[in-house]
């Protein structure tokens, strides 16, 4: 059993369609564990395009509810139902925010029976947002905090056994939240979806999350969701202007090891 966490990057977009980049969604495989960060439309193919089957996955975490981060969730379960491969047996948990029992109800009056959990074999739980949460995932804890984005926006800091660390910041808005919980982290794979001098508001710009990486002492910086034009722009420069550490620009399938 591997005992280093790798970090796929599935998705490194948006919900702006792009055939360089597909909506948000990472996957953490480590100690023979999956687990999945946000789920985007056509997230379940580009898994195993990774190489990562469907009934491999053990947790899915929710950053918020946007359907870009959210677009795989009804598939997913429809896929775990109806796929006559499917063999597992074990639960697997969905994690979200607040609010996400109440999103699994609008899909099912929506779809009907079709997107209803099987079963005990989908657990879902609701994490408060009104306040820090640590949890255990064994052998992962698994912490959270409310982040400048939507009401019910969640940062997820994932720490393995040995003490390592990655942080997956969700859609963000510029936060000390951010910086707190991101501490010493090995990595942290922030969003930044709009170009220096371009802001989005509830997202981040290159130097805003340099700042972020700086005051947090992150070891190394992924920079991910990004627009169409992220691509035509120095997304480096401003952001090394204030961390001086390594920072990585995210691309669909690229693998970090920590
Ligand atoms: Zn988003
Ligand atoms: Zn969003």
């Amino acid at each position: 059993m591997s005992s280093f966490m790798e970090i796929i990057t599935i998705g490194s977009g948006t919900c702006v369609p792009s055939l360089r980049r597909a909506g948000p969604c990472h996957c953490i495989r480590a100690y023979g564990f999956t687990i999945v960060i946000d789920m985007s439309a056509g997230s379940l193919r580009r898994l195993l395009r990774a190489g990562i089957r469907q009934d491999e996955i053990d947790l899915i975490l929710i950053t918020h509810f946007h359907p870009d981060h959210t677009g795989e969730i009804v598939p997913f379960i429809f896929a775990s139902k109806y796929s006559p491969s499917y063999k597992r047996t074990k639960p697997v948990f969905i994690w979200g925010p607040e609010g996400i029992s109440r999103l699994m109800e609008g899909f099912i009056s929506a779809w009907g029976e079709w997107a209803a959990p099987q079963d005990d074999r989908i657990v879902i739980e609701e994490i408060p947002v009104s306040m820090p949460t640590s949890q255990q995932f064994p052998p992962f804890v698994i912490d959270t905090i409310h982040t400048k984005h939507t009401p019910q926006s969640l940062v997820y800091k994932i720490t393995g056994p040995d003490g390592k660390s990655v942080v997956f910041s969700g859609d963000t808005d510029f936060c000390n939240e951010l910086i707190d919980i991101s501490k010493d982290a090995d990595l942290l794979v922030l969003e930044c979806a709009a170009p220096e001098g371009r802001k989005v508001q509830g997202h981040m710009t290159p130097s805003e999350a340099g700042k972020i990486a700086k005051r947090a002492r992150v070891k190394r910086l992924v920079l991910t969701h990004f627009y169409p034009n992220c691509d035509r722009s120095d997304m480096i420069d401003p952001c090394q202007e204030r961390y001086q550490g390594p920072v990585i620009l995210s691309e669909d399938m690229m693998r970090i090891v920590i």
